[in-house]
């Protein structure tokens, strides 16, 4: 067993046996996607158990799906609707009618005066795909503005871009399954047994059984410890490494000119792009020896079935579409695309985050993918909707509407399922804009940082407390269920999105209909939205085990592999585009001379939130900064000792973990505590196209902390 803690699983004793009830569901963390059964006595929690043998986890589950889900009963449960009359004012207790007459007064209000563009809509990676669905479909069809999005401009929008443009879709090309098919696999900044440790077990396997692993980390991750070659390339310098393997490829002939010849374009001026990059180049820029570099791009290059698996630790840079470009180039020239345990993968993180961008909640697009500034798509729309006029232009992302707020553009924002205090870089920066706005609505689980700006809380129920579907990694629609009543006066997001389409409807004096009945009959219409990926998944079909999109009827299987038949684009064919490099903003230096790496551990998720209200906080129960030894000795820092840790834009007090996972000149902060938040520290500069925050590279500090003991007791 890879875990070695004793494992913590009864939450208390069940009375009797008739007591007891169990209920098939998915795992509401990340996007694996494990199948789960809850079981309930007397309607409390009592235990977690994988599902059956059924894919994505075959009866496995990791400690977050084993031990996390203790935030159900949690006291920081929001229970009742709250409203703040005036901003001197506290949030006092309502019933839903006042809360929602409030929200949907004031909002109709501020569209009258500034228009629709002043408003923002934070969608949720969390919520189900219908929430989602319905959350785009009130931005778009009945306030008039595409300014929606959610997470995944946090974590895999750069992903997005580059292989949106390149091959036509921003999804995995593989299945997990097939991870054991691979020959050789390439972990681009992945911690991958720690943040989705189903996959990463998978992987592990999959060496154990002869295939080959490289690993890509600055970090010396677990997973680096598996792998044959792990190239702990400089923070920043990815673009640098990719392109100088695909000039190498080219160099030593590997490159498939049948594939290149059949289904690329673009060889000529990406081949010009890389002239730059060769092996003493690449080695002068990002530390790894020629030697590794050349030996990375046989063993790839080579391997007759080669995928590539990636996440943050690619993408979270000012130059993450550069990054994702250069390893969708290198699977291009390889012919590396459209077979079983060959393609492109990019791991998504959060359990329905692949869900919400498929249902639309992005700013350039509809549900399924189609463009909004394409005037065909959006007269479907209109007519799917009822409505007479949908907005042409491309809205705002999450980091463009914080931006946005900040210069007075935004002036509302409807949030459902996040916590930019804690997951926006540069805290201080969002704390100012939200501070800000005119009106600032609130849905959620659980009580945060976030929910203490709020004109408006609106009270939510968990995936537990309510039915939908999740689409995890490999595009699987799987299916969640209603164990358990919400708390309180909680209700599930589709009933207070359907509502809230309802009232501002009619406000705003459009003829809408917004009258659900069930999650299920959102599902059909998104059916209806986008035939071609989902129009043969129905609920009955995926009652036992989800379905993988596209499917677009129902006698079809779902699809494994993506590509097989010629890219999503209307030539079929892919594009290589160049990739440049761009080095990190932020520079050490004297004054700051650390890289700051910011990131996940296996036992807590994204702002901990709901993981810090369950078992797993006894586990890991407060931040820990990783720090070289050699940093350590330098800077007087002992095991355990309290340090202070300090950028440009702030400080923050923690115990120090002396380690050889974090090279030397490399501090790791976890992100999951609110009493040492690491986006105090972070950067706010940004990918240019995607709009991505620089996560991965800030300039820090470290000292040791006089004044350690009173910050360790700073409320959580
Ligand atoms: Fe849940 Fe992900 Fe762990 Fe599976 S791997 S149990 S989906 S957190």
């Amino acid at each position: 067993m890879y875990y070695k803690f004793k494992d913590v699983v009864v939450v208390e004793e069940a009375k009797t046996k008739n007591d007891i009830r169990k209920v098939h569901t998915t795992c509401p963390y990340c996007g694996v996607g494990c199948q789960i059964e809850i079981y309930f006595s007397s309607d409390r929690l009592f235990k977690v158990e994988a599902f059956d043998e059924v894919p994505p986890n075959y009866g496995a589950l990791c400690v977050k799906g084993k031990n996390g889900l203790g935030f159900i009963e949690s006291d920081r449960r929001i229970t009742q609707p709250l409203i703040r009359r005036k901003k001197d004012r506290d949030l006092e207790p309502v019933n839903w009618d006042v809360a929602l007459d409030f929200m949907v007064r004031r909002l109709a209000d501020i569209i009258k005066r500034y228009g629709p563009d002043s408003t923002g809509f934070f969608s949720s990676a969390k919520a189900t795909n219908e929430e989602n669905y319905l959350m785009q479909k009130i931005a778009r069809s009945v306030v008039g503005t595409n300014n929606v999005d959610h997470c995944a401009r946090l974590c895999h929008s750069t992903s997005g871009v580059a292989m949106g443009r390149s091959v036509g879709a921003g999804a995995m090309t593989n299945t997990i399954e097939e991870i054991q098919a691979n020959d050789v696999m390439l972990i681009v900044g992945s911690n991958i047994l720690d943040t989705y440790p189903i996959i990463g077990i998978q992987m592990k396997k999959a060496v154990q059984n002869g295939a080959r692993m490289i690993v890509v980390d600055p970090r010396n991750t677990t997973i680096a410890r598996y792998a044959e070659l792990h190239l702990g390339l400089r923070p920043g310098s990815d673009t640098v490494l990719f392109n100088g393997i695909g000039r190498y490829i080219v160099d030593a002939g590997l490159q498939n000119n049948t594939f290149i010849e059949k289904n690329v374009k673009g060889f000529d001026e990406w081949l010009k792009s890389v002239e730059l990059y060769t092996l003493e180049y690449t080695e002068k820029i990002t530390g790894i020896s020629a030697e590794d570099v050349r030996k990375a791009a046989e063993m790839y290059a080579r391997a007759e079935r080669g995928a590539i698996y990636w996440a943050m630790g690619a993408t979270q840079h000012a130059g993450g579409t550069d990054n994702v470009q250069s390893l969708v180039n290198l699977a291009l020239i390889t012919g590396k695309l459209g077979k079983r345990g060959t393609g492109l993968n990019p791991i998504r993180g959060q359990n329905n985050v692949q869900g919400a961008g498929d249902m639309g909640a992005l700013p350039n697009v509809f549900p399924g993918g189609g463009n909004v500034t394409d005037s065909n798509v959006r007269r479907y729309y209109e007519g799917l909707w009822g409505v007479e006029r949908l907005p042409e232009n491309i809205g705002l992302g999450l980091t463009d509407i914080i931006e946005g707020t900040r210069v007075g553009r935004i002036k509302a924002i409807y949030l459902m399922g996040e916590d930019p205090m804690t997951s926006e870089p540069y805290q201080d920066h969002v704390t100012d804009a939200l501070n800000t706005l005119e009106l600032f609505v609130v849905q959620d689980i659980l009580l945060n940082e976030t929910t203490s700006y709020a004109d408006v809380v609106l009270p939510a129920a968990c995936f537990a407390e309510k039915d939908g579907t999740f689409i995890n990694t490999d595009r699987r629609v799987q299916r969640i269920r209603k164990a358990v009543e919400p708390p309180g006066e909680a209700r599930p997001d589709w009933e207070i999105l359907s509502e809230v389409g309802r009232r501002l409807s009619v406000k705003l004096n459009k003829q809408q209909k917004w009258d659900y009945n069930s999650p299920e009959e959102v599902w059909n219409e998104v059916r209806n939205a986008s035939p071609s990926l989902f129009k043969g998944i129905s609920y009955a079909r995926i009652e036992s085990k989800g379905v993988r999109w596209p499917c677009p009827a129902e006698e079809h299987p779902g699809t494994e592999d993506l590509f097989v038949e010629g890219f999503n684009t209307p030539s079929k064919k892919a594009q290589l585009f160049p990739a440049e490099y761009s080095p990190p903003v932020e520079i050490p230096d004297e004054k700051y001379p650390l890289v700051l790496n910011t990131g996940r551990v296996l036992f807590h998720w994204h702002g901990g939130t709901m993981s810090r209200r369950s078992k797993l906080a006894e586990l890991y129960p407060e931040l820990l900064v990783e720090v070289n030894p050699n940093d350590a000795e330098r800077y007087g820092i002992r095991d355990k000792d309290y340090i202070n840790v300090v950028s440009r834009r702030g400080q923050i007090t923690a115990r120090a973990k002396v380690t050889d996972r974090s090279p030397e000149g490399v501090v790791f902060v976890p992100i999951h505590f609110v009493e040492a938040p690491a986006n105090r520290l972070t950067l706010n500069v940004y990918d240019h196209k995607a709009r991505i925050p620089e996560y991965k590279n800030s300039a820090v500090r470290i000292m040791l902390s006089r004044d350690a003991v009173a910050k360790k007791k700073e409320s959580f």
